[in-house]
């Protein structure tokens, strides 16, 4: 579904993503993990273009997503991104949040948006919440609607970046489990984690990012159980 081929980013002078090759198939969760400032949200923001590589190969679905001409937000509305804030409109329900872009942008009508939201409010239990303002949610409740936001798009692939890494730690599992049911119904996922009982228990691949590279990949056993690089030794030291 992705190929990621000796994927480069810079700011300026400084050289964050090194040269990335991650292939992810269909219906794969991978999980990457690494330590805080070497690369992992800017690896999952080129990967539906918020950042703008330097250098590399991009295909999603066999399409060159850096090839010019191409039309970004089309392949943009198949990636679907939930961020560790949730960033959702304050001023729209919940229901509103979630129906705007199939309404706006894929030109669903109402009742088909809304119908498509009640069922996805069902699975990430929240529906009694329909109605309810963002401010009046707990966190795990505002990251399992914007997770429910996402998935209205349809995406083929869900992005996320640290999605429990802002929440009181009651409400971890909670956010956990909806990924777990997305996992299990077969969504293909790229999730940065620092959750390592999430990634042994769902990843089917863990990767190691340091440095701006992939320093180490395997099954999860493999990296958290017979880590071969001392810097994935070292990490798995500190937050095991
Ligand atoms: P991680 O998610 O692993 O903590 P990031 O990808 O957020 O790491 O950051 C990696 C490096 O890239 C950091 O040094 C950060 O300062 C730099 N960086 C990230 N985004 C930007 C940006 N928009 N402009 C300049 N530097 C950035
Ligand atoms: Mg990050």
């Amino acid at each position: 579904m992705i190929n990621i081929e000796n994927l480069h980013k810079s700011f300026g002078n400084n050289e964050v993503l090194k040269g990335i090759d991650l292939t992810v198939q269909s219906g794969e969760v991978v999980v990457i993990i690494g330590p805080s400032g070497s690369g992992k949200s800017t690896f999952l923001r080129c990967l539906n273009l918020l950042e703008q590589p330097t250098k590399g190969t991009l295909l999603f679905e066999g399409d060159n997503l850096l090839a010019k001409g191409n039309d970004i937000d089309r392949l943009r509305q198949k990636m679907g991104m939930v961020f560790q804030n949730f960033n959702l409109f304050p001023h729209m329900t919940v229901l509103e949040n979630i129906t705007i872009s199939p309404i706006k942008v894929k030109g669903q009508s109402m009742d088909e948006a809304n119908e498509k939201a009640y069922e996805l409010l069902r699975l990430v239990g929240l529906s009694d919440k329909a109605t309810s303002y963002p401010s009046s949610l707990s966190g795990g409740q505002e990251q399992r609607v914007a997770i429910a936001r996402a998935l209205a798009m349809d995406p083929a692939v869900m992005l996320f970046d640290e999605p429990t890494s802002a929440l009181d730690p009651e409400m971890v599992g909670e956010v956990l489990s909806v990924m777990k049911t997305l996992a299990k119904e077969g969504m293909t996922m790229v999730v940065v984690s620092h959750e390592m009982g999430f990634a042994k228990e769902v990843a089917d691949r863990v990767i190691f990012m340091d440095d701006g590279i992939i320093q180490e990949e395997g099954l999860p056993e493999e990296i958290f159980d017979h880590p071969q690089n001392e810097r994935t030794q070292d990490f798995l030291k500190k937050v095991l």
